[in-house]
């Protein structure tokens, strides 16, 4: 079943980027004020990161990071549990860079979360300076967190270094070296939450009409002899 996820949260970011490839922001290569550590995903996002990792050959580099990463951010509900509470205004947002920049660049860029994809800006941003996006972006992009929570429910969901930890112990990406971790693993998997089916989606209503006809291209997309729509019950 995860290779099928997989398969359909790469489409579901193909799908994304089609529709959102004619919008002009002011982001560029090089530009990371946005990239710090509170990045949440679902655990098939995770598993692609360190299959990445696995096959770039740096899982040695990943122990080393996720060793030395402090989870600070950690969301309180998902998504699919919040009613629309993008828990934005966290007292435990965390502005350290993020630990995959590399010289200013994404060095796990083609299979960075869906958490990062959508981190677009209308304006040059800072620290001081928050990110800006018209009121329908922000709308879609909710809609497809919510979309990519409902592929993964059943699954861990949150902090990125939490859900890379609790994947690492499964042995399957780590080294025996990683057993002396096990408090640093268990603390993580105490922080995670479980990924949760959409019961409704939460959409700005000047934005309904665009968002429904998007979802309908999603849910008649062809994938594995069926279609997204028909796998995930929309
Ligand atoms: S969201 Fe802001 S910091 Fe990130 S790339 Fe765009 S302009 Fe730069
Ligand atoms: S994973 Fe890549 S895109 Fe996402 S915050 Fe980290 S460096 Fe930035």
């Amino acid at each position: 079943m995860n290779n099928l996820k997989e398969e359909i949260i790469k489409k579901l970011y193909e799908l994304y980027q089609r529709e959102t490839a004619h919008m002009s922001f002011a982001c560029k290569k090089g530009c990371t004020a946005c990239c710090t550590q509170n990045v949440t995903m679902t655990a098939t996002e995770g598993e692609m990161i360190l299959n990445f990792m696995v096959n770039e050959d740096r899982l040695e580099e990943t122990n080393n990071i996720l060793r030395q990463a402090k989870t600070t951010y950690i969301p309180q509900s998902t998504p699919n549990n919040s009613c629309g509470d993008q828990n934005t205004a966290d007292e435990n947002w965390d502005f350290t860079p993020c630990y995959f920049l590399k010289e200013n660049n994404c060095s796990i860029y083609p299979v960075r979360p869906f958490a990062c994809r959508c981190f677009f800006s209308t304006s040059p941003c800072s620290l001081d300076q928050p990110a800006e996006q018209p009121e329908w972006l922000a709308s879609l992009n909710w809609m497809m967190i919510q979309l990519i929570e409902h592929v993964g429910q059943g699954e861990f969901w949150g902090n990125m270094t939490d859900i890379l930890l609790e994947l690492s112990s499964q042995g399957r990406y780590i080294g025996r070296d990683w057993q002396g971790e096990g408090i640093k693993v268990d603390r993580a998997r105490f922080r995670l939450l479980k990924a949760e089916p959409v019961r409704e989606f939460v959409v700005d209503p000047l934005a309904q009409r665009k968002i429904e006809l998007f979802l309908q291209r999603i849910s008649k997309t062809a994938i594995n002899g069926g279609t997204i729509g028909s796998i995930l019950g929309m």
